[in-house]
């Protein structure tokens, strides 16, 4: 049995000494403050994360391949310093039965080190085919070290956490939520209302899925589809954001439906939630069968943007007011679900 040391995988991106590469990670080719960009580098994560995936299950079914079934919160410690390369550090944390928990941590070296994010992915191993595929049975590792057996133990208690979260989720709103919900109509029913209404801050795209962008045969790299949905999320933010938003937190990616070569595919992004300088955006993308017979949600994500002004300062956002029954559904779960991550993630990102 291998243990999880054994899995280890590192991917570095030299910034310091690929001058084309560093330009294709930047936002802008000025030297300013948080200028990587955030979406390539998730896509760079999953890259990362199905690799050392890979690596595990290749060693005993040779054929299988790995896909994203989810990612877990990803609260962003620190912007990166585009001075300096970038460690993806990847290793597997548990191995259940056809799933496999890989653990990134992203930092970059130096004194002292840059921890930029720690990443939780969720990979399922599957075999064959289209219709036919299977989903393979692994062999466990060997959690020999006592941080080996914690990492596990935290990764099954992630997985426990998100099923509660979900149920959570689900719930009817408190007195307070109520409440909440209650003030913000109100307001829009003083004729002097003035605030920004959730269902006029939105950005959709459409897009077609080429050979060109093939992962695994006949599906499309889940990668590129998350940084798709990321920067049309970070341009939706910006209708509200007064200054600049910046990633602050993944909320949580899940991956429903594979999306095929041939799909056309519907990106629809809402501003749904904000709370003093940061900004929720909500991210679905549905895609469409070439033969138009299969219509599906594949992919939805929770973004979180915090509002800074040049020097990396949090600056204030305006209240974003729900309208419908659908934009208090989603305030309120962006709500809960951003409890925990404004609160840690609120701190300097310099
Ligand atoms: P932790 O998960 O709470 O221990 O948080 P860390 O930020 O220390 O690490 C995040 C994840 O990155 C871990 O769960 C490991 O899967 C992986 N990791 C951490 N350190 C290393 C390392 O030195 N090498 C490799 N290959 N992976 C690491």
């Amino acid at each position: 049995m291998l243990s999880p040391l054994q899995t280890s995988f590192t991917k570095v991106l030299s910034l310091t000494s690929d001058e084309a590469l560093k330009r294709r990670f930047m936002v802008l080719d000025v030297p300013i403050q948080a200028n990587m960009r955030f979406g390539l580098l998730l896509e760079v994560l999953d890259k990362v994360a199905e690799e050392a995936a890979l690596n595990y299950v290749n060693q005993f079914f040779p054929d299988a391949r790995v896909v994203t079934a989810a990612i877990d919160n990803i609260i962003i410690r620190h912007v990166t310093d585009m001075s300096r390369d970038v460690h993806f550090k990847a290793r597997i944390n548990h191995v259940g039965r056809s799933s496999l928990e890989i653990g990134i941590r992203v930092e970059q070296p130096g004194v002292p080190v840059r921890h930029i994010a720690s990443c939780y992915f969720t990979m399922v191993a599957r075999s064959g085919m289209g219709e036919g595929a299977v989903s393979v049975a692994l062999p466990g590792l060997d959690y020999g070290e006592d941080i080996e057996q914690q990492r596990a133990d935290k990764a099954l208690q992630r997985r426990k956490e998100y099923k509660q979260q979900q149920a959570r989720l689900n719930e009817p709103p408190s007195r307070e939520e109520f409440q909440m919900l209650t003030d913000l109509h109100a307001a829009q029913d003083d004729p002097g209302f003035k605030g920004l209404l959730a269902g006029k801050l939105t950005a959709d795209a459409w897009e077609r899925m080429y050979p060109e962008q093939e992962n695994v045969p006949k599906k499309i790299f889940g990668g590129y589809l998350i940084r798709r949905a990321y920067e049309l999320s970070s341009i939706c933010s910006e209708q509200i954001a007064p200054n600049r938003p910046i990633a602050a937190a993944v909320n949580r990616i899940n991956f429903f439906h594979p999306v095929r070569m041939g799909d056309t595919l519907h990106y629809t992004t809402r501003v749904v939630y904000t709370k003093g300088s940061f900004i929720c955006v909500e991210a679905n993308i549905e895609r469409i069968s070439r033969d138009k017979t299969t219509k599906a949600l594949s992919n939805s994500c929770l973004f979180t943007f915090v509002n800074v002004d040049d020097d990396l300062q949090q600056q204030p956002v305006p209240q974003v007011y729900p309208t419908n029954y659908g934009e208090d559904a989603r305030y309120l779960m962006a709500h809960r679900s951003s409890q925990t991550l404004i609160a840690e993630g609120a701190n300097d990102l310099s």
